[in-house]
């Protein structure tokens, strides 16, 4: 077998090895219960205190408050661009979306679908190269929420603090797929947050919503039963099979972090790992980042190009041969991109600068 490489997948991505390790350890036999997770039922006393474990730990280290519901789901960050519109765009039939890439702008589209959903500020005609700032004149009074993706996977960008926008008492709804648990955020600000667990989290399969009691029941009584958050709200997760194994690893994961001290000791490493790798981008002469405004820049996935697409080519090719796979640039976009998650050791940072060095070396 060959060595474990430095998987820079923007999702599925690399998850913490020890983790896998300990899941591998108990794959057959969970525990000494004579089962694996993928075998047992999930209305059995040790998967009930699996779910149970998980969602706990969640809420300790998010510091989730109680009048928020804690949703395992399936269906991907994909199924909650309609999920959120259908339960939550039923008052005045109004939602204002800020579009910063490619997922928010999905979000958007599937949203038209069910009511008003208005595009309140873009940078689309920057290549989503920066973060728009808005300010609470901006978004309707009558808005039934706003909606933002935290951190944009493909364009390498994130709402940092300032950006978050103030909706007052309006609700926000944030997709935080591909950055929860690597910064802390106080979940009261929000109405809702959504992230597949695919990217920071554990395999796909298992999406985590994150929404405030009093948005649950005003969905329409026609939709279907699945796609209700206070169907799933109302019976732990349970309503049906839910995706057992990913929960499982998403616990696992949990309680690593809240036992290496939490997510501002998580978010302390990732924001290491990130200014090494941005500050080496930015003092090289054949590597730039699109992302010009630094507070703008993501901590998980870094984008960055040489301005010539063969090179480009060539370095991801090169790279791969190392050990280092999976830097392309969204097929999209093209150009490369790091995803940093937390699992990404910064012997993995280290190790893709000295790529980066030997190959400006060569090609510049
Ligand atoms: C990957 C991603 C999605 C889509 O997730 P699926 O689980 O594949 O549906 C949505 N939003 C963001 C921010 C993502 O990074």
């Amino acid at each position: 077998m060959t060595e474990r490489v430095y998987n820079f997948s923007a999702g599925p991505s690399m998850l913490p090895l020890d983790v896998i390790e300990d899941a591998a350890k108990n794959l057959a036999n969970y525990n000494g219960c004579g089962q694996s997770v993928m075998e047992m039922s999930h209305r059995s006393k040790e998967f009930q205190k699996i779910i149970d474990d998980a969602e706990s730990c969640l809420r300790r280290i998010m510091n989730i408050p109680d009048n928020y519901k804690v949703l395992f789901l399936q269906g991907g960050g994909t199924l909650q661009f309609a999920m959120v519109p259908m339960n939550l765009m039923t008052k005045s039939g109004k939602a204002d979306y800020i579009v910063t890439g490619t997922w928010a702008k999905k979000a958007a589209a599937e949203a038209k679908k069910f009511g008003d959903a208005k595009v309140i500020a873009t940078s689309e005609e920057s290549k989503f190269t920066y973060i728009p700032r808005v300010t609470k004149d901006d978004i309707r009074p009558d808005a039934d929420y706003v909606y933002i993706a935290t951190n944009n996977t493909i364009y390498g960008t994130h709402f940092c603090e300032d950006a978050v926008p103030d909706t007052g008492d309006i609700p926000l709804v944030a997709d935080m797929s591909s950055c929860i648990l690597s910064e802390e955020i106080d979940v009261s600000k929000y109405g809702l947050i959504f992230a597949g667990a695919q990217k920071n989290v554990a395999p796909a399969g298992v999406t985590i919503v994150i929404v405030r009691e009093d948005l649950l029941g005003n969905a329409p009584e026609n939709i279907p039963t699945y796609l209700d958050y206070k169907i799933h709200a109302d019976n732990g997760s349970m309503y049906n099979t839910p995706p057992c194994f990913a929960i499982y690893i998403a616990g696992e994961v949990f309680k690593k972090i809240e036992a290496e001290g939490g997510i501002g000791k998580m978010n302390a490493q990732d924001v290491a790992k990130a200014e090494k790798l941005y500050n080496y981008i930015d003092e090289s002469k054949l590597y730039k980042c699109p992302v010009e405004n630094k507070d703008d820049r993501s901590l998980m996935n870094v984008v960055f190009v040489t301005g010539d697409a063969d090179l480009d080519k060539k370095f991801v090719a090169e790279a791969k041969e190392e050990g280092l796979v999976n830097l392309a640039g969204h097929r999209s976009i093209g150009g490369m991109r790091a995803s940093i998650y937390n699992a990404m050791p910064m012997e993995g940072v280290d190790a893709l600068i000295s790529f980066m060095k030997k190959f400006e070396a060569e090609n510049l």
